[in-house]
């Protein structure tokens, strides 16, 4: 995709939302670092759900360290893998406690360290919640960067390193949103929803749907 249409695009899907976060619901970089690790193959929806109540029993690292995996399992036992993330999210808390003072560090490899924690979670919290423009490629951004042509790659981490590359710089640190918005609502996996879609005439995808 040329340069030109790379920043209409960005300007197009900024002039549709011009400021996108994340639907997950959170009131600190340490409740997002939870519900972005509780959200692996889950919803927003259900996990928004589960932190209403969790978050304002265990706000802190230290509250939930206190909570302990069982009593934290209570409440997220409706999200799927649950088991796993109560232990994960224990795991977390105790080195966020012991080793970061109870808050979350702002370095990728700091982060990295974390149970339950892998590049994407970790873009997603430098991103989000410490504005640092990465891109968090999931499966919708993933879609889109090879559909569009905007950053056709094998790997999530070539997409991701491309998107890097060639998303210009006013657009970078809220690219991560609009990209993930326009593919969880209008670039759907099964049937994208082209007839609609704003940045139609600049997308590359051979099989563009009608209505
Ligand atoms: S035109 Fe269709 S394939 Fe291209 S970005 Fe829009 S919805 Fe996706």
């Amino acid at each position: 995709m040329k340069k030109s249409v790379v920043e209409q695009f960005f300007l197009r899907l900024r002039e549709a939302n011009p400021a996108p976060t994340t639907e997950l619901e959170y009131a600190t970089p340490f409740q997002l670092l939870i519900a972005v690790i509780l959200s692996a193959q889950a919803t927003d929806v259900g996990v928004n759900k589960a932190t209403a109540k969790l978050f304002p029993r265990a706000p802190t690292a230290a509250d939930m360290l206190a909570l302990g995996e069982e009593g934290l399992t209570e409440y997220i036992k409706t999200i799927g893998l649950y088991r796993t993330k109560a232990r994960n999210v224990i795991a977390t808390c105790r080195i966020l406690v012991e080793q970061h003072g109870g808050e979350v560090p702002q370095e990728r490899e700091a982060l990295e360290a974390l149970p339950g924690v892998g590049r994407k979670t970790a873009n997603v919290v430098l991103n989000t919640a410490f504005g640092q423009p990465t891109i968090a490629v999931d499966t919708h951004i993933f879609r889109l960067g090879n559909r569009t042509g905007l950053a056709p790659g094998k790997t999530v981490l070539e997409v991701e390193q491309k998107l890097l590359r060639v998303v210009p710089g006013a657009f970078l640190k809220d690219a991560h949103h609009w990209l993930i918005l326009h593919g969880r609502y209008v670039c759907k996996a099964r049937k994208p929803e082209c007839a609609r879609c704003c940045v139609a005439d600049l997308c590359g995808f051979k099989g563009k749907t009608v209505a």
